[in-house]
């Protein structure tokens, strides 16, 4: 039996960066606490207790003599400003990409222009971008609710990191019915997600099964889950390699493995490692 990964599978950048760089304030003796959790992965999460990182919800949480990590998904400037004031180091695990939307946001409010998000507005990475052009801007989550805005002044228009494209284009649009000057438009979705949706989609056609290894509740892996079933009936979602059925691999000359964007490398190895003892096991009965 022969088990195949896609060619995009689990951390995507930025959670591999700031993993790596909590990684790196630990093999230098820090004490580390990250404001929210890093990953919304469980087993990632309790390797990473293990080792003594902690997660806190609010800076008033720090305590002297702490490294704080800002996690991928950002925060406002006060938050790390207050985090600066009380940690005695602060790690700035920030995505790269979101940073960019966040200096976009705050060049505009300088500019005195109007800046739209479009996204969730509860999302953590919505408000640390709102705290970059607090006064004027706004967040919607589609073209429907541009209506409700006020009218525009020369806006910039940017995205959740994770949106749709399709519904950043057609609020964009909707954006532009409503300003007094032509909206810099900025799409600033990342590739991660679909890349991994694409990859998986190109390997469903080619295997019997498909194990999808992500959080049940995590959304990126339910959608990855969907996708390969469009193709690969016998698609299934699992947390850990203990989840894996022998039965449900019966017969099964070709097995496709991915992995959401929360989903360690470590537990993807296992779970690749179980696969092909089932199969030896099976080859040899
Ligand atoms: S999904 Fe994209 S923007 Fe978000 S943390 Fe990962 S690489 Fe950065």
């Amino acid at each position: 039996m022969q088990v195949l990964l896609a060619e995009e599978y689990g951390f995507c950048f930025g959670v591999e960066r700031a993993v790596e760089m909590v990684e790196e304030a630990l093999a230098g003796g820090a004490t580390v606490r990250t404001l929210g959790p890093l990953i919304h992965n469980t087993q990632e999460t309790e390797r990473l207790e293990a080792e003594g990182v902690r997660t806190i919800a609010t800076p008033g949480e720090v305590e002297r003599d702490v490294t704080a990590v800002i996690r991928a998904h950002g925060v406002t400037p006060q938050v790390q400003r207050d985090l600066e004031a009380r940690a005695s180091k602060v790690v700035d695990a920030t995505c790269p990409f979101v940073t960019k939307v966040q200096k976009l946001a705050e060049r505009a409010a300088e500019q005195g222009r109007d800046v739209v998000v479009v996204g969730n507005p509860d999302h953590p990475e919505m408000i640390g971008v709102v705290g970059y052009a607090p006064a004027n801007s706004y967040v919607v989550r589609d073209a429907s609710e541009v209506a409700a805005l006020p009218w525009l002044h020369a806006p910039l228009v940017v995205s959740q990191t994770t949106l749709k494209l399709n519904t950043f284009l057609e609020a964009a649009e909707a954006v532009r019915a409503r300003s007094d000057a032509e909206p810099q438009i900025v799409n600033t979705i990342c590739s991660a997600t679909r890349d991994r949706q694409d990859a998986a989609r190109a390997l469903a056609g080619h295997v019997e099964v498909f194990y999808i290894i992500g959080g049940k509740h995590s959304s990126n892996s339910i959608k990855l889950l969907a996708v390969c079933r469009e193709q690969c009936e016998r698609s299934y979602l699992i947390e850990t390699p203990e989840e894996i059925n022998p039965e449900d691999i019966g017969g099964a000359a070709r097995v496709g493995v991915t992995a959401g964007a929360s989903t360690p490398d470590w537990l993807i190895k296992q779970v690749v490692a179980r696969l092909r003892e089932i199969g030896a096991r099976q080859e040899a009965a």
